[in-house]
């Protein structure tokens, strides 16, 4: 066993675990886990742990089914809502290995996450992520069924009394702590019963797991509060939606934001602006990633402080792509602003590091930012500026996937025609659809 290992081992002893949880996700981003005695812990570093993966969506054929779990120690945290009558339960987060050849899956999300890393190092980068999440926190009904009722009437950095559901969202935040969140902020977002959290900038693979782990932890205790936490990216219609605004910067090897130019009159460096370029350039191909469901459309439109429009701004908010005023050079990065909280981190993190990548390979050139407010922008100013328009819906941004070399080679042989299937699938069957809007507007008039 590694001195990591070994460390779990003495923490299961130490804090009595019971149960350990080997978690990791499916295309969709889901979190699955198998659950086994925590004594298994020596006996799943070593040999790893089976199962059959031909009922995890996407991950491979019925007739090639055995899949072996190996946790990551790192990943190793006690699960805060624990209840005592079930002993104690901690988690890990694996890898998923193949069985018939012994080497990793490529189906496996975090896979590709990982091979998006190696590119960045063999080009001498380590890549540095932090998002924001938003979610919603709504009411359920008397059977426990999720609602869109909101308890609280709160609005943007509101303080109590009106913002009832403080109380959850320290109670989310110990939670988080106690599993090793560096929480930056959290506040009450503009929408009634919306509610954002950041966390402290890690390196990809880190938060990519933190924010699979955000997800489950926000639910799990939202629903103590007899609370139903969704991140839904646009759950109630005409107010603002949900999204996870990602922060992005790369290192070089001696431990420098590689972003960083003090002589640049935006403080980026050449590299960042090339990384920016490759974002902007691959954005309606990373849309398909990064907001995968039908309802990431209806978040996507001009008047909600969702990005619509392809460009970068140092001001202004409207654009896709931010620079965030920087204090210290460390701080140096760029805001994506376009994804939401329904995506796979994974697969969504990969996308865009596959983009900015290529960017500084091809050593694309970073057009002007845009320091007006687009929305004001008419098609023919914005054609003079030539800026272009994200997808419009999941079917769009999938043809804009699948037309985009780069990033459809991000996801992978395994996941990219399996993720473009079930979406043109999940997109198919909306447009067969009839919805209440329509029977409301159409029903008795015709
Ligand atoms: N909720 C907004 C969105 O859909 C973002 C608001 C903000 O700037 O934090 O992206
Ligand atoms: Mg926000
Ligand atoms: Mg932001």
């Amino acid at each position: 066993l590694t001195a990591a290992e070994e460390e779990v081992l003495e923490k299961i002893e130490a804090e009595d675990v019971d149960f350990l949880r080997l978690q990791f996700t499916d295309i969709l981003g889901t979190v699955k886990n198998v659950a086994v005695p925590a004594r298994q812990a020596e006996k799943a570093f070593t040999e790893g742990i089976y199962f059959d993966g031909s009922s995890i969506e996407g991950f491979v054929r019925i007739q090639e089914s055995d899949m072996r779990l190996v946790p990551d120690p790192d990943t190793f945290a006690v699960l805060p809502w624990r209840n005592d009558n079930d002993g104690v339960s901690a988690r890990m987060i694996c890898d998923v290995y193949d069985t018939s050849t012994g080497e990793p899956f490529e189906g496996d999300p975090r896979r590709v996450l990982k091979n998006a890393l190696e590119r960045a190092e063999d080009m001498g980068y380590t890549v540095n992520f932090a998002p924001e999440p938003e979610f919603f926190l709504f009411e359920e009904d008397e059977d426990g069924n999720a609602t869109t009722e909101t308890g609280d009437h709160g609005g943007y950095f509101d303080v109590a009394p009106k913002d009832l559901a403080s109380d959850v969202r320290r109670d989310i935040i110990y939670g988080l702590e106690s599993m090793g969140f560096e929480i930056e902020a959290s506040h009450h977002e503009v929408a009634k019963g919306q509610h954002e959290i950041n966390f402290e900038y890690d390196d990809a693979l880190s938060t990519a797991d933190n924010v699979a782990t955000f997800r489950m932890v926000v639910r799990a205790i939202a629903a103590q509060h007899d609370l139903h936490a969704t991140f839904m990216p646009k759950p109630i219609p005409r107010i603002n939606g949900s999204g996870m605004h990602t922060h992005m910067s790369l290192m070089t090897a001696d431990g420098e934001n590689a972003f960083h130019d003090e002589d640049d009159e935006f403080n980026l460096s050449d590299e960042a602006h090339s990384y920016l370029a490759g974002v902007l350039e691959h954005a309606p191909a990373i849309t398909a990633v990064a907001n995968p469901t039908v309802n990431s459309y209806k978040r996507l439109v001009p008047g909600y402080e969702a990005p619509v429009y392809v460009a970068w701004s140092d001001r202004n908010r409207s654009a896709l792509v931010r620079k965030p005023a920087a204090r210290v050079p460390a701080a140096s990065r760029v805001e994506l602003r376009s994804p939401d909280p329904s995506c796979n981190p994974y697969l969504a993190f990969a996308a865009m590091i596959h983009a900015g990548l290529d960017g500084i390979e091809q050593d694309l050139e970073c057009p002007d930012p845009i320091r007006e407010n687009i929305y004001e922008f008419d098609d023919e100013k914005r054609e003079e500026y030539g800026i272009d328009t994200l997808p419009t819906n999941l079917g769009e941004a999938v043809e804009a996937l699948e037309d985009d070399e780069v990033i459809y080679n991000a996801l992978g042989e395994h996941v990219a025609p399996k993720f473009v299937e079930a979406k043109t699938q999940e997109f198919q069957e909306y447009l067969v659809d009839v919805s209440e809007w329509e029977l409301d507007r159409y029903l008795e008039k015709y």
